[in-house]
């Protein structure tokens, strides 16, 4: 199945949860999980109970939507996780949170995932010193994250560090933010890593 293209605020209302994928709005009154906290269609304000299966599914579809990943790729993270020393779900998170995209967004570089996912197929983005064009791409300790010299002087680099001054840099990351700049100290951990995910039940849907 193909990447999700429409309205992004659905699928917070969807997944009963704010997944932050609007970058400003989502800490604004805006936001349209504030003003309707229920499912989106028809039948979106019927309570339903999740049990088993359900809660199951609805927790692999919010990481996969934090990420933006389709259901392909999704899984192939898992396969790859799987078969890594240590707790699967760690793993998971660990690879997601690895990628280049993901990392170009917690440094403040982007307002959004999708928006660094942008950035990084654009070639605005190097990776010690070299430019690398694919999303997917994961880091490893030590490299060093860094926009491109002519995109530095951009009127919309310079929107975006506005926008994310106040968001906090995880632990993992060291970020000279005026020289648009970071560096990988060491991988993540999944203690970490806030997401409203309990992926222990993604690690049971996958071993059926
Ligand atoms: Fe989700 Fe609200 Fe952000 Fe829309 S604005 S993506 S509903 S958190």
């Amino acid at each position: 199945m193909a990447r999700y293209t429409g309205p992004v605020c659905r699928l917070c209302r969807r997944e009963g949860v704010k997944l932050f994928l609007k970058g400003d709005r989502c800490y604004s009154s805006k936001c349209a999980f504030e003003k309707r906290s229920y499912p989106p269609g028809e039948h979106g304000q019927k309570r339903t109970k999740l049990t088993g299966y359900g809660l199951q599914l609805r927790e692999k579809q919010k990481l996969k939507r934090i990420y933006g990943m389709s259901e392909n790729q999704f899984r192939r993270y898992f396969e790859k996780a799987d078969t890594m020393k240590g707790i699967t779900g760690d793993n998971l998170i660990q690879l997601l949170e690895r990628r280049l995209d993901n990392i170009v967004f917690r440094m403040g570089f982007a307002r959004t995932r999708r928006e660094a996912r942008i950035f990084v197929r654009h070639n605005h983005v190097l990776v010690n010193e070299k430019k690398v064009n694919i999303p997917s791409f994961l880091v490893k300790e030590g490299d060093v994250i860094e926009i491109r010299e002519k995109t530095k002087e951009t009127e919309f680099m310079k929107d975006i560090l506005a926008s994310t001054q106040r968001r906090s840099v995880p632990e993992y990351l060291e970020v000279d933010r005026e020289a648009m700049k970071g560096t990988v100290k060491r991988l993540p951990q999944r203690e970490e890593i806030i997401l409203p995910v309990n992926e222990q039940l993604i690690v049971e849907l996958y071993s059926k």
